[in-house]
């Protein structure tokens, strides 16, 4: 692979001579190189501790900055060379994202959402994000834009970490959800949806969403998938953004452990009707997310959700690039790419544990 100016020039698997002038680094033959992976829901204002919603009100911004770098450090660390904010304070996402911009290469690159939209009181109401009506949506839609945002978040359900929201429950008519979807697309930027409530995907649905996340399809009995809803979801051409990828050791919560066994049988049936599916780990919400955890999000996806190795490489490369609206820029290895680049231990092909066995990562053409 040719490296120029921070871009992948060319790629040769020939085995061609290097051009004279260019600077040659040999990884070995037992080594691979991949793009660098790309997780589509992260949290870096979150501490990825036992209360991380207590830890963040606690602080004020300084303080949460100094974390989110660290945090987004620690995803560089692992290769995770994109992320994707899906909810931040204040925009502080997009101040970590702006205080790098002449030295991108120490953290990395941010698609950010801003403080998602939700309503009065609804889930994760405390980042700030609240609007509710029409016209208040419109404006905050236009405010993100604004701000530099390039994805619009909303809650269109409950969430586990908000008391007094619940995850079957939806959070707005489908006509608001409309509303800021066509506002964002008009403005040209994309739609994700937090969507645990079997009732509000089929909001999202109508509302035309471009990336569901979690897709849980809660009702008051827990997750109950239906034949007419999952058709539903295969035919809209939405992406979907699993909620997966935890670290290996730790004791899970009941909740989760129930979800997983419930939901993976029909994720793996979107994943054979051909879904764009990519790993949304939700890194930073507890201690078993840290902000590098894809890597065993990666794992998930092939075990239980019965995707190839190329598959579950692909969804955390090129399927999670298009999602981010980055289609020929990350998660390729193609001549034009930003050099956004993991090089492992051994062929993840074989075994996607090599995606741990970090040997160098790069970030526009910079070793880190
Ligand atoms: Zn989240």
């Amino acid at each position: 692979m040719l490296v120029e100016e921070g871009r992948i020039k060319a790629v040769d698997t020939t085995g061609a001579r290097a051009p004279e002038d260019a600077e040659v680094i040999d990884y070995g033959a037992d080594a691979w190189i991949l793009p660098g992976l790309i997780d589509t829901h992260v949290h870096l204002v979150f501490d990825a501790g036992d209360a991380p919603v207590d830890h963040l009100a606690a602080r004020d911004d300084d303080s949460v900055l100094a974390g989110m770098r660290r945090a987004a450090a620690r995803a560089l660390a692992a290769g995770i060379t994109t992320v994707r904010d899906l909810g931040d304070r204040g925009y502080l996402a997009l101040r970590l994202r702006d205080e790098a911009a002449a030295r991108p290469y120490l953290q990395p690159h941010i698609v950010a959402a801003g403080p998602p939209i939700t309503s009065p009181g609804g889930h994760c109401h405390f980042l700030g994000g609240e609007a509710w009506g029409r016209e208040a949506l419109i404006a905050a839609v236009r405010e993100r834009h604004e701000r530099g945002c390039e994805v619009v978040k909303v809650m269109a359900s409950g969430g586990h970490m908000t008391p007094g929201t619940f995850m079957h429950l939806p959070q707005y008519p489908t006509e608001d959800l409309r509303v800021v979807v066509d506002e964002a697309h008009r403005l040209g930027m994309r739609t994700a949806t937090h969507v645990h409530s079997a009732e509000a995907i089929g909001r999202v649905l109508d509302a035309g969403f471009d990336t569901l996340e979690h897709l849980t399809f809660f009702t008051e009995d827990g997750p109950r998938p239906t034949p007419p809803l999952v058709d539903r979801i295969i035919g809209s051409g939405a992406t979907v953004s699993l909620t997966v990828g935890v670290l290996p050791g730790e004791p899970l919560s009941p909740l989760l452990t129930d979800c997983m066994r419930r939901l993976c049988p029909t994720w793996a049936r979107l994943h054979r009707a051909g879904v764009a599916i990519t790993a949304g780990t939700d890194a930073g919400i507890c201690r078993y997310k840290p902000h590098d955890v894809l890597p065993y999000a990666v794992t998930d996806l092939a075990g239980p959700i019965g995707m190839t190795p190329a598959q579950a490489l692909a969804a955390v490369t090129s399927v999670a690039a298009a999602a981010c609206a980055l289609t020929g820029v990350k998660g390729c290895l193609k001549a034009g790419a930003d050099a956004d680049l993991l090089v492992v231990g051994g062929n993840p092909l074989h075994d996607l544990t090599a995606l741990r066995d970090v040997r160098s990562v790069y970030r526009i053409g910079r070793l880190l």
